[in-house]
This record gives C-alpha cells, sequence and structure tokens, in this order.
C-alpha cells in the first residue's frame, strides 16, 4: 500500500488506498483521497490498520489487469473488506465473478460512486477539525511536482486501445478552473507543473474553446491559452501525451522563451502509414518528420519523447523497418517501446495477420538496441554544458542528490546524479555542470 502515514489524521474512520495505474489514475485517487480527507476520514498506511481498503485500478494491457486483480486479492486477504474503482471496475463483472466477497465496483472517474460506495460501508464521523484540507488538495506525488489533469475520456478509437470505451468521449475542464488549480499548486510550493490528459492537443474541442476568467482576462479553453496561462507560473511545466497536430506547433516558442520546458511527450505508436491506418491514428510520419525538423529549428534544445507499439498485428518486416528509419531519421531523444498485447475489448484483435510472439520479441529488441545508441549520443552531446536541475531526492550518506534536467520527466526519464558539496533538498533548482552520461542517465557537478 502506499505510504500515507505523513497524512494520517487523529480520529476518525480508517480508509486503506492502493493507487495503481498510470498518472491520469494517480489523479483520480488524489482527488478520492482528498474527498475522503475532506469528510473526516483517516488515510492508514496499512491493511491492518484500516477499516477498509479502497483499490484504484488499471485496465490498460493484460498485465495492468493481472497486477490489479492480485492487488484486490491481497487487499482482500489482508483485510477483507474491499471497494474496487478505477479503469477496470469497469469490467465489473470480472471482477465479481473472481472475488464475489468484494463490497461494491465502480468505473473510472467515478468519484460519487466511490464516496458513496465508502458511505454505505463507513459511514463518515463528523469533525469540523477534519474538514480543514490545504487548498490544493492532498496530493501523491512530491510537494515540489504535481500532475494537472486537464481533461477525461478521448474523442479518438484507436483500435488498440480500449480507454474510450472505458472512459468515455472527450471532457475538458474548463481553462480558468485549471490554471486557477494551477496557480494554487504553486503557491503550495509546487515548483513542476505535469500537464496529462488522454489526448492533450485535443484539449477544449468538447467545449468549442469556450472562454473562461483567470487573473481578470478571458482565456480559451485551448491548449496554446493553457500553456500561455501556465508559462505565467513562473514554475516548470511540462506537457504529456500531446498528438501533433498542427496548432502544437504554436507552443514551441513558448518553450524558446523559457515560459513552457522545451519538452513534448508525443505518443507516435508507428511509423508505417499502413500500420498507423490500422490502428486509427491520423498522422503521417512523413509530416512528423518536417514537422520534428521545424520544432528543432525553433527550439533547438527540444527534448522529445514517444512511444511505440512493436508485432502489431499485420506488421511486416518492411514495416518495421520504416519504424527504425523514422527513429534514425527523428533521433528522438526518448522511446519507450512495447510489444502490441491484445486488450480485451479492442478492435485490433480482430485484425489479421498477428505476429509471433518471438517475432515481437526479435523486433522489441532490435528497436531498443538502436534507440540505446541514439539516446546514449543525445545526453553525450550533454557532457560539458550547464544545465538548470530540480532536486527530486537526497541520498546524504552517498551525498548524492538525485535531480532531473528539464528535459527529464518524473519516474519516465533518465535522472542526474549530482555529486559534490551540499547540503541538497528536494525542489530545489541547481546550477551544474554535466560530467558524464550513459544511455539513460546523467552526471553532474553543482557549480
Ligand atoms: S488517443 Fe488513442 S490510444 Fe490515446 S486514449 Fe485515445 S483512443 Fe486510446
Amino acid at each position: 500500500m502506499k505510504d500515507l502515514s505523513n497524512q494520517v489524521a487523529a480520529s476518525g474512520p480508517r480508509v486503506g488506498f492502493v493507487s495503481l495505474g498510470c498518472p491520469k489514475a494517480l489523479v483520480d485517487s488524489e482527488r478520492i483521497m482528498t474527498r475522503l480527507r475532506a469528510e473526516g476520514y483517516r488515510l492508514v498506511p496499512r491493511y491492518d490498520q484500516a477499516d477498509l481498503v479502497v483499490v484504484n485500478t488499471c485496465g490498460f494491457i493484460e498485465e495492468a489487469v493481472a497486477e490489479s486483480l492480485e492487488a484486490i486479492g491481497e487487499a482482500l486477504d489482508e483485510n477483507g473488506k474491499v471497494i474496487v474503482t478505477g479503469c477496470l471496475g469497469e469490467r465489473a463483472e470480472t471482477i465479481r465473478q473472481r472475488f464475489p466477497q468484494v463490497l461494491e465496483v465502480s468505473g473510472a472517474h467515478d468519484y460519487e460512486g466511490v464516496m458513496e460506495a465508502v458511505h454505505r460501508h463507513l459511514p463518515p464521523a463528523h469533525d469540523p477539525f477534519l474538514d480543514l484540507l490545504p487548498a490544493e488538495g492532498i496530493k501523491l506525488t512530491p510537494r515540489h511536482y504535481a500532475y494537472l489533469k486537464i481533461s477525461e475520456g478521448c474523442n479518438h478509437r484507436c483500435t488498440f486501445c480500449i480507454i474510450p470505451s472505458m472512459r468515455g468521449k472527450l471532457v475538458s475542464r474548463p481553462v480558468g478552473e485549471v490554471l486557477a488549480e494551477a496557480e494554487r499548486l504553486v503557491v503550495a510550493g509546487v515548483r513542476e507543473l505535469l500537464v496529462i490528459a488522454q489526448d492533450t492537443s485535443a484539449y477544449g474541442v468538447d467545449l468549442g474553446y469556450r472562454d473562461s476568467g483567470w487573473r481578470g482576462r478571458r482565456w480559451r479553453t485551448h491548449l496554446t491559452d493553457l500553456a500561455t496561462g501556465l508559462g505565467e507560473l513562473g514554475v516548470w511545466v511540462r506537457m504529456h501525451y500531446v498528438y501533433p497536430y498542427p496548432h502544437v506547433d504554436d507552443i514551441i516558442p513558448l518553450m524558446a522563451e523559457g515560459k513552457l520546458l522545451p519538452y513534448l511527450d508525443i505518443p507516435l505508436q508507428h511509423a508505417s502509414g499502413r500500420i498507423l491506418k490500422q490502428m486509427k491514428r491520423p498522422a503521417d510520419s512523413e509530416d512528423t518528420l518536417e514537422r520534428i525538423r521545424r520544432w528543432r529549428e525553433i527550439c533547438p534544445d527540444i527534448t522529445l519523447r514517444s512511444t511505440f507499439i512493436v508485432g502489431f498485428p499485420g506488421e511486416t518486416e518492411a514495416d518495421f523497418e520504416q519504424l527504425l528509419d523514422f527513429l534514425r531519421e527523428a533521433r528522438l531523444d526518448r522511446v519507450g517501446a512495447f510489444k502490441y498485447s491484445p486488450v480485451e475489448g479492442a478492435e485490433a484483435n480482430a485484425l489479421a495477420g498477428h505476429v509471433a510472439e518471438a517475432e515481437k520479441e526479435e523486433r522489441l529488441a532490435r528497436l531498443m538496441e538502436l534507440q540505446a545508441d541514439i539516446s546514449a549520443a543525445r545526453l553525450r552531446e550533454k557532457v560539458g554544458r550547464v544545465e538548470k536541475v530540480l532536486i527530486d531526492h537526497v541520498e546524504p550518506e552517498a551525498g548524492v542528490a538525485i535531480a532531473r534536467t528539464r528535459g527529464d520527466a518524473p519516474e519516465i526519464d533518465g535522472v542526474v546524479q549530482v555529486e559534490g558539496a551540499g547540503p541538497f533538498r528536494p525542489g530545489q533548482f541547481l546550477q551544474v555542470r554535466v560530467t558524464g552520461a550513459d544511455e539513460h542517465d546523467l552526471w553532474a557537478r553543482p557549480l
């Protein structure tokens, strides 16, 4: 269970919380926990201390489903009173068949459903003092960075993905609300905001880009206005899950001006036009290469991260070679690659030409080998340079601080090991000179 002992209140019914899945699920957990705390529940770090356990599950790929089922089983064995929520909750039957003892099941971002379930099985004890909550809510991330979720759901229908059927169509939060939340987080000490959504570039489409107020001005619920507003806050702002639509070009100058981190996480998934079509992804790799070239012209320091799927049904050796050629050409800084694995309910399962498991393994290994060389070369270019880093945590015995540059997102990218005279503290910005690099991490000394 996530250690939440620093958030334990003195009295009140006790809830254990297990949070699984991606940053988007983490934000859901934060919202549920904030509500629980606001109603006087205590969050406890151990099963044997809890009156009831909430498990926020992930159902994206089969491995995540297995991990979620395992977590539910463990909570039932260790505690017995379990409420399940989150993406896997959309498949209530699967959960109920395997664990008939589970008290209640609700789906992704169904905050009301979880709270009602908790009320039914563990009524709140009213205590006005416990209603005192920090205005920024409870954050599961370290205090100096926080995820900012700008929308739920997705209007695409990528054939390998069941998120739209689990989470529904795109629902954006009005920009004034998002900017106000970001401002509260910054006032509370957050130094880095990580913007997340299923499809960040589509932000506001569902609202017709309706405007709303913040700091006495009107802002459109649109990626560029959001980015401009966040850029006024004077902290690091990092954009995740940005699909390369043309209007994304408009935020690159903000990166060059230092208003946004020069970082884009663009989930491209493949480079063969044929496979992208099978995946129902709208991009074309020729266009993408051209766009990347332009982005680098405007903002030479930009760090690009992407994810790819290998062994998608129908992927031939020629398609795969096309993907490798794209990677050689694009020289992305960071790449995550996954073997295609069927997800229950996904359209792609019905596609012809399933790739043998051994073939997928082999292609994944080839891709990772190629990318390791590219990533290592990109990182080597940083040796000798001065970089601003943000310290995540400190290892005093080793005399080392673990930090990140503007090009490293927490959890998914590499780190910078800063060696030398402290004292360091988490959340501190530092100027360092990079002294070494491998294919993933950097080493540096403070200036
Ligand atoms: S863009 Fe595609 S992969 Fe991403 S959530 Fe939407 S449907 Fe799924």
